[in-house]
């Protein structure tokens, strides 16, 4: 038994090796980030390239640099341009990619700026996007190629009006998740007073299962900026303040749904840090968040649910889950093809259902499931999810990805943070 272990370690040893080899021979330990518009309507996107900048800090695995996964409404892909080969490939969704299924979208175009990060290359490539179609196949919708020797590529540094401190630090940020909590709407008093929150929604996080048992796979890093005014914009009421990041609730209509769409400031305000994940804590004590994958995680941080919000939109954030709710109102239409099976981990139209919990109902629980007491504690299969009351299953009764009065993930929902976990973290 020993040499089978032996074995397997070393060839989990040689992998990493050759893998670190592969990392080393395409890329530095920079970042490039590639900023650019995405315009268009709910049918056609246009995207045109804006600004190519380098930064200190990669800080994602060395190891991983292909995304298994596939989640997400968007792919960026970046290949070696000599040979073809695909050397690193990240899937992520966007505002846009959200307001295209808004009625707005019907009847006009909008534009809007988005932000993506890669590992630096030491070669020319070739950065190919592509979006995620009705069919949930992914299109290409734009290429560009980028010589990294290029002038037009500008050198950034953290920027002098922005304060960071390490808040949990316990390795290599390549081998960690590494978390960056930016403030927004603090203003220049408050300062001490968002380090403080940090460490509460640091705390917050390892209370949960599954991050409980992994504390040791994070980084944690707060970024102050100062703001002029505290809170967010609240539309609705009028209310236009002057915030570092720019961001506002009512978001599409929605009261609750804070977001801001200014990315590129965001991206700004956290250059030079190692990041992953990106977290807005937004100083203001209405009900409101959003979790977008790959691109930024937002809530408010004085709300008596802000542990709730915190948690839920993370988890759309940082581990591509769905929404578990459907009878409240959205803005969106259509946010679930009924004729393809949906990305995300936690809900299913049984299409493909093989792929997802099936294995995980014990053969005593009724298929699909009826929501009642009898069953809140199996995993099963409950009609109702993702917006929609028919033809889309989650695997509980009830998950914080489902309600405000459940503070805890159900066990499909924790095996999808928990793997995530895994594609960045690196044990020593
Ligand atoms: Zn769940």
């Amino acid at each position: 038994m020993k040499h089978i272990h032996l074995l397997f370690f070393l060839q989990l040893s040689f992998f990493s090796l050759s893998a670190q080899q592969e990392y080393t021979k395409y890329f530095t330990d920079d970042k490039l980030r590639y900023d650019y518009t995405i315009t268009g309507d709910h049918q056609v996107t246009r995207i045109q390239d804006m600004n190519f900048y380098r930064e200190h800090n990669w800080s994602g695995s060395k190891l991983n640099l292909i995304d298994t996964f596939q989640y997400g409404e968007l792919l960026l892909e970046v290949f070696d341009s000599s040979t073809s080969k695909l050397i690193y490939s990240k899937g992520y969704s966007s505002l846009y990619k959200e307001w295209q299924t808004t009625d707005e979208a019907i009847l006009s175009e909008r534009t809007f700026s988005e932000s993506v990060i890669a590992p630096f290359p030491k070669h020319s490539i070739r950065i190919k996007l592509s979006e995620r179609g009705f069919d949930m196949r992914f299109k290409e919708i734009h290429t560009t190629y980028i010589n990294p020797t290029s002038r037009e590529i500008e050198e950034i540094e953290p920027f002098e009006f922005v304060r960071s401190h390490h808040i949990l630090v316990n390795g290599p940020v390549s081998s960690k998740v590494d978390i960056v909590f930016v403030s927004e709407g603090y203003t220049s008093s408050e300062e001490e007073f968002f380090f403080d929150d940090v460490k509460k929604f640091s705390d917050i996080l390892f209370n949960w299962d599954p991050y409980h048992n992994y504390r040791n796979a994070f980084n944690i890093y707060g970024v102050f900026v100062a703001s002029e005014d505290k809170g967010a914009d609240i539309p609705q009421d009028s209310l236009w303040l002057n915030t570092a990041l720019n961001a506002g609730f009512n978001t599409f209509g929605s009261d609750r749904y804070l977001t801001t769409n200014d990315i590129c400031r965001v991206r700004d305000v956290v250059a030079g840090i190692p990041y992953d994940q990106i977290c807005i804590l937004v100083n203001s004590d209405k009900y409101g968040g959003g979790g977008i994958y790959n691109f930024y995680t937002i809530f408010s941080t004085g709300n008596a649910l802000s542990e709730f919000l915190f948690h839920h939109e993370f988890g759309h954030g940082f581990a591509s889950l769905a929404d578990e709710y459907f009878s409240s109102i959205v803005p969106y239409n259509n946010m679930v093809n009924l004729n393809c099976e949906p990305y995300q981990p936690n809900i299913t139209i049984l299409i493909n259902f093989d792929r997802k919990w099936k294995s995980m109902i014990a053969d005593t629980v009724p298929i699909p499931t009826p929501y009642s007491q009898a069953y809140t504690d199996v995993i099963g299969l409950f009609e109702g999810a993702a917006y929609t009351s028919k033809g889309v299953y989650r695997p509980c009764y009830d998950c914080s990805m489902k309600s405000k009065i459940n503070n805890a993930f159900c066990p499909v929902c924790k095996i999808a943070i928990e793997q995530m976990i895994l594609f960045y973290y690196t044990s020593e």
